[in-house]
């Protein structure tokens, strides 16, 4: 695995390009029983919670324009079941393709700041019986970088800011 030089401790730390962010704390609250609500599992990456909103990992994915690999990033957002409604007439009346849905996210990535809550746009297809997420739209600074790609230098950026992330700003459910 490649490494890269960090410029807050000065340590060797790897140079990862994928990654995930953990499934968000409301989903294991409830399959350990923490908390009540009623979760479907819909799909691995599709969850409803109380026939209210539906838990949806995108994929964001940003080229890196002076290295052999993309940069993916695995994250959670969430879809109001009411606006997903509304929209299925649409869905059903074009015979499987695609639908728009509004979004936000629901979790922060280091570096782009501000995340958590920042509205996306999902759009929708078919594929057989399964739903999946074929494009993202969200907040500007991540989007230029999708549209434009990054360059190592960013992407050291991020790891950084994520190997030195202070931990309390990750937990989604203080008590
Ligand atoms: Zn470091």
């Amino acid at each position: 695995m490649n490494k890269f030089t960090c410029s807050t401790c000065s340590e060797i730390h790897p140079l990862v390009t994928l990654l995930e962010f953990p499934q968000p704390a409301i989903i294991s609250a409830i399959s350990s029983g923490q908390s009540e609500a009623d979760l479907n599992v819909l799909s691995k990456n599709i969850y409803r919670i109380d026939w209210k909103k539906l838990i949806i990992k995108v994929e964001l994915n940003l080229r890196i324009l002076d290295y052999e690999d993309d940069l993916d990033i695995l994250i959670w957002s969430e879809v109001d079941l009411k606006h997903l409604k509304e929209k299925l007439p649409e869905f059903t009346s074009k015979k499987g393709g695609d639908i728009v849905l509004d979004a936000k996210l629901i979790q922060e990535i280091p570096f782009y700041r501000n995340t958590i809550n920042s509205p996306i746009t999902l759009t929708i297809s078919h594929d057989g019986f399964d739903l999946y997420v074929k494009s993202v739209t969200t907040n500007e600074q991540l989007m230029a970088d999708i549209e434009k790609g990054i360059e190592l230098k960013d992407l050291t950026k991020i790891l950084e800011q994520l190997y030195h992330y202070d931990e309390t700003n990750f937990d989604e459910n203080p008590d």
